[in-house]
């Protein structure tokens, strides 16, 4: 009994020992600034620019579709809780007016891409913003300035996240205009699932071609799809890609009827989930811009 009670104090002591190393570095959860991001791209920027002093919720998670999102009550709560709530705005979330004001939450609301210029097209506002890394730098400059405002005491925290992360954002939009710059130009035309890609095909030259539009709200249409098989064929486009956030079907079947390969997955309106190849929105882009490289480059 003598040695028992010997070890479990010894075994308490090292217990204690091993807390303290493991939670000294990170602040408590409790004195973290909650804060929500409507989807998962946009919560790896606040976490990118927030580092420890904040804790992020995302509402629509790795592979989700944002446009079609319907929200659950423990959004509305998490929403409540919140300090801040960033959005990507541009009509990205036709369902978060509607989250906002249920919730009555206090939460100051802010829209990431205010200050981007938006790019338009048959469908209306194209909200795909941040496939333009020059505009992922303007989100980051918003959140920065909103967690400043919210959270003072961190200021010198996040505009030091916000520079270190801004060099590495100035560095992925140098890396994708060289690899795209590499493609030689007639073979770069692309069909993707749907029209996600006007932002990236606008900065680094590259056409897409989709059977759906700025949303995935409406199904392709028969006609849309062979509009699409004759553009295909027409131009002699090299690839179809399938994306992570739709159903695959209709580019597997441009890509049987038109004999233009399969090129890879291309993450659009989210991540994936962390063992997968877009984790982060950086590794996101060097994804695509591999899978675009690979198919067209030869
Ligand atoms: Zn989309």
């Amino acid at each position: 009994m003598r040695y028992f009670s010997v070890d479990r104090r010894m075994f308490f002591a090292a217990a204690v020992a091993a807390l303290a190393v493991t939670t000294a570095p990170a602040r408590a959860e409790s004195e973290r600034l909650p804060v929500v991001a409507s989807f998962s791209i946009l919560g790896d920027l606040v976490k990118s620019v927030g580092g420890e002093r904040v804790d992020v919720a995302t509402i629509v998670g790795p592979d989700g579709d944002a446009h079609v999102y319907q929200p659950t009550p423990r959004d509305g709560r998490r929403l409540a809780s919140a300090r801040l709530v960033f959005v990507n705005g541009l009509g990205f979330e036709g369902w978060i007016d509607r989250l906002i004001a249920a919730s009555r939450t206090k939460a100051a609301i802010v829209t990431v891409s205010r200050s981007a210029t938006p790019r338009a097209d048959a469908d209306g506002t194209d909200p795909h913003a941040w496939q333009d890394v020059a505009n992922a730098k303007i989100y980051v400059g918003n959140i920065r300035d909103a967690l400043v405002e919210a959270d003072p005491s961190g200021a010198e925290a996040y505009k030091a996240n916000a520079n270190r992360y801004l060099a590495e954002l100035e560095a992925l939009d140098q890396h994708i205009l060289r690899e795209i710059g590499s493609i030689p130009t007639p073979r770069r035309r692309v069909v993707s699932t749907h029209d996600a890609f006007g932002y990236f095909a606008a900065r680094y030259g590259l056409e897409f071609i989709a059977p759906q539009g700025v949303s995935t709200e409406s199904e392709a249409s028969a006609r849309g799809i062979a509009r699409i098989i004759d553009a295909v064929r027409a131009h002699e486009v090299p690839a179809v890609f399938l994306e992570n956030i739709v159903d695959p079907r209709f580019a597997k079947r441009i890509a049987a009827e038109t004999g233009a390969r399969i090129g890879g997955t291309l993450y659009s309106d989210a991540l994936s989930d962390a063992k997968g190849p877009a984790a982060t929105y950086i590794d996101l882009m060097r994804h695509n811009v591999r899978e675009l490289t690979a198919a067209l480059a030869r």
